[in-house]
């Protein structure tokens, strides 16, 4: 076995073995969270083995992670949206013209 996936939400990386996460997304994880997996994890373990503690801490890390994540795309979606005045709304490009006609 070489490693596995991030567990981070959308990572391509391959996480070294042994290891939750390749390390740039480990460190965007709380340190409080971090220690959480650390302190239940057993090496060796698979997703059938771990413990229920461990299961929970993961279970955090992956809701802070998936949180990160769509902070993110909210905030890339804020810099872009545009003031659509046919739809009153703010979207993405390109406005809408419908009432230019
Ligand atoms: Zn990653
Ligand atoms: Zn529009």
């Amino acid at each position: 076995m070489t490693g596995q996936c991030c567990a981070w939400p959308g990572c391509k990386v391959t996480a070294k073995r042994g290891q939750l996460m390749c390390p740039r997304d480990w460190y965007r994880v709380p340190k409080r969270l971090r220690d959480a997996i650390w302190l239940h994890y057993v090496p060796g373990q698979t997703a059938v083995t771990c413990s229920p503690e461990y299961r929970d801490a993961l279970h955090e890390v992956l809701v802070y992670a998936r949180r990160v994540n769509t902070e993110a795309a909210e905030a890339a979606g804020r810099e872009t949206d545009v003031y659509c005045e046919p739809c009153g709304v703010w979207h993405k490009p390109p406005a809408c013209n419908a009432g230019l006609r």
